[in-house]
C-alpha cells in the first residue's frame, strides 16, 4: 500500500478530501501533524506531500480501530463490531476501501436530507455511490434505489454493504447514463466542478418536479453549481451550509 503524507489535519485539509478520493485514495487517516492518504498505486498528485510505503494491512486496521458510530437524522452508521442501544435505524457498513462511512459532513448531510425528502415508492438515484450508503439509506426509507459509480472497485463493496443491511438497491458501474431510468430524486456527493459539468444532463434523468440533492460542494464554489443549475431551469429549494461545505437542493 502507498501512502501520500500531507501536512495538516482533517480540518485544515478537509477541502482536499473529495479530490483525494476522486483521484483514487482508498482511505484517509489523521496522524500527529499529518493526514495520510492511502492509494493502491502511486500517481502524480496536484497536492503538496510525500509518498511512503506501508505493508498492505496497516492502514485498514488503524482506521477500523478509530472509527466511531455516526448519527445522521433517523440513522446511525455502525461498523459490524460497534454496539448501539439507541432507537436509530442502523446502517451497518463494513469499512472498506470506498468513500462513504458517514463520517464526512457531506455524506451526513445527504443522509439527513434523504430522510426528510424520500417517500416510500420513490425512485432514487445515488450518483457516485461509493460504499452504497446513500442508496442503502434510500431503500431503507422505502424507495427503489439505484447506485452508480465509475470506480469498479467500489461496486462489489456497495453490494456487500447492501446485503448486510437486508436491502437490495441495484448497483451499476458507470455514471448517469448507466443508471437505466428516470428518477424522482437524485442524490449526488460529487465535487462542485463535476456537478457544474453534469448539470445539463441532470434534467434528462429526473421527472418533472423531481429533486436534486447535491452535496460535496465547497461553499466557495457554491456559485458555480448554482449558476449551472439555474441555467438548466432548476428552482433552488434549500441550502444548508456546514463548515466549509454546503448542501443544495433543487427542483426540476
Ligand atoms: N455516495 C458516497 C457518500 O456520499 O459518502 C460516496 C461519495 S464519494 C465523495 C464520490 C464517489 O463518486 C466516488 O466513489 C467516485 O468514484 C464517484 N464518482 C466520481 N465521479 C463520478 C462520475 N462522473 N460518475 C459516477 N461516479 C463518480
Amino acid at each position: 500500500m502507498h501512502v501520500f503524507r500531507l501536512k495538516g489535519n482533517f480540518e485544515t485539509l478537509d477541502a482536499y478530501t473529495p479530490l483525494l478520493f476522486d483521484l483514487g485514495a482508498r482511505g484517509l487517516e489523521e496522524k500527529p501533524g499529518e493526514v495520510w492518504a492511502y492509494f493502491p498505486t502511486r500517481l502524480e498528485l496536484p497536492l503538496p506531500g510525500e509518498w511512503a510505503e506501508l505493508p498492505d494491512t496497516d492502514w485498514l486496521e488503524a482506521w477500523r480501530r478509530d472509527l466511531k458510530p455516526v448519527r445522521a437524522g433517523p440513522f446511525v452508521v455502525l461498523a459490524p463490531w460497534h454496539r448501539w442501544e439507541g432507537p436509530e435505524q442502523r446502517i451497518l457498513l463494513e469499512p472498506g476501501m470506498a468513500f462513504g462511512t458517514g463520517h464526512h459532513e457531506t455524506t451526513r448531510m445527504a443522509l439527513e436530507a434523504l430522510a426528510e425528502r424520500v417517500k416510500p415508492g420513490m425512485r432514487v438515484l445515488d450518483l457516485g455511490t461509493g460504499s452504497g450508503i446513500l442508496a442503502i439509506a434510500a431503500q431503507m426509507l422505502g424507495a427503489w434505489a439505484v447506485g452508480v459509480d465509475n470506480d469498479p472497485a467500489v461496486i462489489p463493496q456497495a453490494r456487500h454493504n447492501a446485503a448486510a443491511n437486508g436491502v437490495s438497491p441495484e448497483f451499476f458501474l458507470g455514471t448517469l447514463e448507466n443508471a437505466h431510468g428516470v428518477f424522482d430524486l437524485i442524490v449526488a456527493n460529487l465535487y462542485a466542478e463535476l456537478h457544474a459539468e453534469l448539470a445539463p444532463l441532470y434534467p434528462t434523468y429526473l421527472v418533472q418536479g423531481g429533486h436534486m440533492l447535491m452535496t460535496g460542494i465547497l461553499s466557495e464554489r457554491e456559485r458555480l453549481v448554482d449558476n449551472a443549475m439555474r441555467a438548466q431551469g432548476f428552482e433552488s429549494l434549500h441550502r444548508r451550509p456546514e463548515g466549509e461545505w454546503v448542501h443544495l437542493i433543487y427542483r426540476k
